[in-house]
């Protein structure tokens, strides 16, 4: 029997959960995909989140390029959910890793507090975030999972969503994130 993989943290009033799965599973109100900028879908999450939505999410997406041509790294818009659980898609650029002098961390970083952004904007309440970029845009786990863990708390301190969740996909990811949690919240507050 594997072991659920499970971790709960609260922020304020706020819950921040890590957890192991596919994310086009989840129920919550929104999950983020990992796009890139054309936002016409691709491989990975990406590939996942349009197989899984059905066609009503690109035909969003399309809607969106029509009238802002393609997303810039750091950027996030909003579209149905179609067929998934979760009621939208928070479509998000992570950048590709060029060794890290290319504002690799801001520009990721971006990417979160964006997205977290226009979920506030949009009333939601749960979301659901992949681990962006460390895919085949190579950002080292690690140093990503500092990124977003620190990106994603410096936001709910300030905007208490009910709850954000990682959903990584690998046992090493969950593991990657679960190191880099204790390391900046050593205790729970
Ligand atoms: P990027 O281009 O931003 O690197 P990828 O989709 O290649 O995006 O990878 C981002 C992360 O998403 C990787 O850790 C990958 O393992 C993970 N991933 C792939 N499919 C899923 C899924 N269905 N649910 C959650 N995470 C996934």
């Amino acid at each position: 029997m594997t072991e659920k993989m499970y971790v709960q943290r609260k922020i304020g009033h706020a819950t921040l959960t890590l957890t192991q799965g596919d994310i086009t599973k989840e129920s919550v109100d929104a999950i983020v995909n990992a796009a890139n900028s054309s936002l016409m879908g691709g491989g990975g999450v990406d590939g996942a989140i349009h197989r899984a939505g059905g066609p009503k999410i690109l035909e969003d997406c399309k809607r969106i390029v029509s009238k802002i041509g393609s997303l810039p790294t750091g950027e996030a818009v909003i579209t149905t959910g179609g067929n998934l659980k979760a009621c939208k898609v928070i479509h998000t650029v992570g950048p590709i890793w060029y060794g890290g002098n290319q504002n690799e961390p801001a520009l990721l970083e971006n990417a979160y507090r964006n997205s977290l952004a226009l979920a506030k904007e949009e009333g939601i309440r749960t979301v659901a975030f992949p681990s962006i970029s460390t895919g085949a845009y190579r950002f080292p786990i690690e140093k990503a999972s500092d990124v977003a863990l620190s990106t994603v708390i410096e936001f709910l301190r300030e905007h208490p969503l009910d709850e954000v969740r990682f959903v990584l996909f690998s046992p090493k990811d969950f593991e990657t994130y679960n190191k880099v949690l204790n390391r900046i919240l050593p205790s729970p507050e």
